[in-house]
């Protein structure tokens, strides 16, 4: 059978009926533990009962109104980030590439404002991954992405990952602002150390440059905290977030200080599904759970717990996990073989992953998971691992010798 949807992606040939918790049932009746978690969206995991309410409540009342109106739900959603971060105004849109593209042109309006329309470049890291629109994927800088599409967009910087000395020399009269993703996610789980981010906050502090975060993947408790960049230390002034916000619904939102956003006023932006109550409904549900106290102590502590018994896999399996590294649930395991066989073989033991860049298998469990779900995870990739060095054993053994 054909398919009519426009083949972009790579797809599985695997679908799912319906899920409970860390767990999906494929139409084939087969249960996988979902450690994909929807590329880092499903934090809650599936069916959760709260979100269930706070949706269908929402769906029995109403929809959409369009920004023309007020809507409770935003400014309450809005208040709640604001409370939790370094932040005093959000705006909200639908996807992480818009939260991004609303991030640059916050950057770009904050210098025009304060008499600098000059300044519009921003300064991005190899082997970032800011979304799919024209300005973010010119943001991202990557060749197999831009290819084909024209001129990207014009105003971005891309210099060498986490290194400041090459930041220095990429500053100039135009440029607005630095961007960076605290933990590179979609670029394989690499964490930006935090001395090389306080070392950015100095240089755009020094030159009048606005520091953007793009925590679409590490936000609303994947990395343990609320925020990755509270484990920094190091603030931004604005900051993009999307995936787990919703939960599976699609939101996102642009964070920014007073000061960062002082030039978007009516009329500098917008959108039309953003922000629509039955999106804010989940967004503040959502929350609602992760705020629980308590809610990401656990997260910490079960990630731990998970990445000490992954690190005794590693030294188990040296020829098929060459590195276990990340913060909190966002985990990766850099592949001795290449990530693709490990995610293969991973699913063909129904645990299922996403690979990343530098040859990265990524480990997305939803933040709800605890040691019975970590287990299962273990012993999956115990099998999944063993069953490799099988294979590569039999590959370096003479010809006759495995017989
Ligand atoms: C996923 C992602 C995006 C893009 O989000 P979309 O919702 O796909 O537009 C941007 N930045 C980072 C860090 C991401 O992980």
């Amino acid at each position: 059978m054909t398919s009519h949807v426009l083949p972009t992606y790579a797809r599985v040939d695997l679908a799912f009926e319906r899920g409970e918790g860390a767990w999906l049932v494929a139409t084939t009746g087969e249960r996988y533990l979902d450690f994909a978690g929807g590329v880092a969206v499903s934090a809650l995991g599936h069916a959760h009962p709260h979100l269930i309410a706070a949706l269908t409540e929402q769906a029995s009342k109403v929809w959409h109104v369009s920004n023309l109106f007020r809507i409770p739900g935003g400014e309450r959603l809005a208040a709640r980030l604001c409370a939790e971060s370094f932040a005093d105004q959000v705006f909200f849109c639908n996807s992480g590439a818009e939260a991004m593209e609303c991030a640059i042109k916050i950057a770009r309006k904050y210098q025009a404002v304060a008499g600098h329309p000059e300044r519009y470049r921003i300064i991005t890291y190899e082997g970032a991954f800011h979304g799919r629109t024209l300005a973010a994927l010119a943001a991202g800088g990557q060749k197999k992405y831009l290819d084909g599409f024209g001129p990207p967009v014009e105003g971005f910087d891309q210099v060498e990952f986490a290194d400041i000395e090459a930041t220095k020399r990429a500053l100039g009269e135009a440029t607005a602002a630095i961007l960076i993703e605290p933990i590179m996610g979609e670029g394989g789980v690499r964490v930006v150390p935090t001395r090389v981010l306080r070392g950015l906050r100095d240089l755009c502090d020094q030159h009048g440059l606005l520091l953007l975060f793009d925590e679409v993947q590490t936000g609303i408790g994947r990395t343990g905290t609320l925020f990755a960049y509270e484990q920094t230390g190091v603030t931004p002034d604005v900051m993009a977030i999307a995936k787990a916000l919703g939960a599976g619904f699609p939101i996102g939102a642009c964070l920014a200080t007073a000061e960062a956003a002082n030039g978007m006023v009516a009329g500098t932006h917008g959108s039309t599904f953003g922000g629509n109550p039955l999106a804010m409904a989940v967004g503040n549900a959502t929350l609602d759970i992760v705020l629980e106290p308590g809610f990401l102590a656990r997260v910490r502590d079960n990630a731990l717990l998970f990445k000490q018994r992954l690190a005794q896999l590693k030294d188990r399996y040296p020829t098929v996990i060459a590195e276990v590294r990340g913060e909190g649930m966002l985990i990766g395991l850099r592949a001795a073989v290449a990530n693709a066989e490990l995610v293969d073989a991973l699913r063909a033991e129904r645990l299922l992953t996403v690979a990343a860049g530098d040859n990265v298998v990524r480990l997305l469990p939803p933040l709800i998971v605890g040691e019975a779900e970590i287990a299962h995870a273990i012993a999956a990739i115990d099998r999944a691992a063993a069953r490799i060095e099988g294979r590569l054993a039999v590959q370096a053994a003479p010809h006759g010798a495995s017989r």
